[in-house]
């Protein structure tokens, strides 16, 4: 290891190794943390990332990762009626499975997806460190410096630029005095079985309603090998049940229940996912953020894989141009990457935000049903103007 960095990057998800990618490509000095053993594991994670998200992000898509091709979506009310938009129907001479058109998304393995992407930056020339743990951070001299511990090891490492990609549980932001709350009322509770024996056919399932998962939806996703991933994201305080309880119930009362009667599960999963607008302030300094430790997910489908990445990219992007030229790290310099990224993304995801927002005001539970169901519905259309995020 170096004694001193151009960036040091903590958190090695998809917006940390993106990032990492991105300013090692440009020729920085990188060291990108994971506290993990295992990158992705334990599975907290659905997988599934649009190929537009991919492309976009320079990620090469690979058999390493897939599990499943994606075709289109189904998106159910809460009464059981549907609608499907099945791209291969839609748009037949660009979407489907023949050689000569593609897949409209993938469900992917997150264990093999973050170590691929891990494994594209370390081919750049970051350098990776796992079951390394940041603990604290401080600025001195105009020099970040982050304490780590490595396995049993203390240590210092000195750097110009943290990234703080680590994820729904970030402490680095706050070690920087930045706002990093989430309310417990947008903190979706999410957990899935990974399932054999019940049937998918390329489509994302989406199911709204109060009755099904309070707060946020229930999805029925192929998984590749026959396998399906049937799960649901509630919020708390909307409901006097558990994620686990309710998933309980879908899978017992729901107008789906016929076709659950042979699951058999094969691995629980679980964890949060922030549903709130992104952090009003992405920087401080010597310091950027990026990912769900910037809340940058989609907070109507919560989505954050698609965010990850392209924030990660800004971010490389953005650090190679400014630290190539500057010496000036302090926060006002950091905050030209939340202007770009507001550009590229943010203004989108607040608006996504505020639409979110109206629809969970409504106290009459049919009235904001319905609102969801077609929000929902709006949102996956081809014609959505924010189906890219
Ligand atoms: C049940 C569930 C299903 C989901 N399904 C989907 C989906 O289908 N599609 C989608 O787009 N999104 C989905 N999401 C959201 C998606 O998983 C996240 O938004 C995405 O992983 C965010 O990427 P990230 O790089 O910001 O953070 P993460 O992927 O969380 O990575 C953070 C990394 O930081 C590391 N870390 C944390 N603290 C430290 C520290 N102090 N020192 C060193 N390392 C540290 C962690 O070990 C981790 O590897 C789902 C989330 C859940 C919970």
């Amino acid at each position: 290891m170096k004694a001193d960095y151009d960036v040091v990057i903590v958190g090695s998800g998809p917006g940390g190794a993106t990032t990492a990618k991105f300013a090692s490509e440009a020729g920085l000095r990188v060291l990108l943390l994971d506290k993990k053993q295992e990158l992705g594991a334990p599975v907290q994670c659905s997988g599934a990332v649009s190929r537009h998200a991919l492309l976009e992000n320079e990620v090469i898509i690979s058999g390493e990762f897939i599990q499943e091709p994606i075709y289109g979506f189904a998106i159910y009310h809460s009464n059981g009626e549907k609608i499907k938009m099945d791209y291969r129907l839609l748009k037949p001479y660009e979407y489907g499975p023949e050689e000569n058109k593609v897949p409209l998304g993938y469900v992917v393995d997150r264990r093999r997806f973050d170590r691929y992407l891990m494994t594209q930056a370390e081919r750049q020339g970051t350098e990776v460190l796992l079951k390394a743990e940041a603990v604290d951070m401080y600025v001195e001299n105009g020099k970040a410096v982050l304490k780590v511990r490595h396995y049993n090891d203390e240590m210092e490492i000195r750097c110009s630029v943290v990234v703080a990609a680590d994820g729904l549980q970030s402490q680095v932001g706050k070690w920087a005095g930045l706002q990093t709350h989430i309310k417990f009322t947008e903190l979706a509770s999410c957990l899935q079985f990974v399932t054999d024996g019940v049937e998918a056919d390329g489509l994302l399932e989406i199911i709204t309603g109060h009755e099904w998962a309070p707060g946020g939806y229930a999805w029925v996703f192929p998984k590749g090998h026959g396998y399906t991933e049937i799960g649901l994201g509630v919020i708390c305080s909307m409901t006097q049940r558990n994620a686990q309880q309710h998933l309980d119930y879908f899978l017992k009362k729901s107008f789906m229940k016929e076709r659950f009667k042979n699951a058999k599960i094969l691995e629980v999963q679980g964890g949060g996912v922030p549903l709130s607008h992104p952090l009003r302030t992405q920087y401080a300094d010597n310091l950027i953020l990026v990912g769900d430790a910037a809340r940058q997910v989609n907070p109507i489908t919560g989505g954050g894989i698609h965010t990850a990445l392209t924030a990660g990219r800004i971010a490389g992007q953005f650090l190679a141009g400014h630290l190539q030229t500057s010496n000036d790290h302090s926060a006002q310099s950091m905050s030209q990457y939340q202007d770009l990224w507001m550009e590229a993304n943010g203004k989108k995801m607040w608006e996504l935000y505020e639409i979110k927002s109206k629809i969970f005001r409504m106290e009459n539970i049919e009235e904001r049903d319905l609102a969801l169901y077609k929000t929902m519905s709006e949102y996956f259309s081809p014609n959505s103007p924010f189906k890219k995020i």
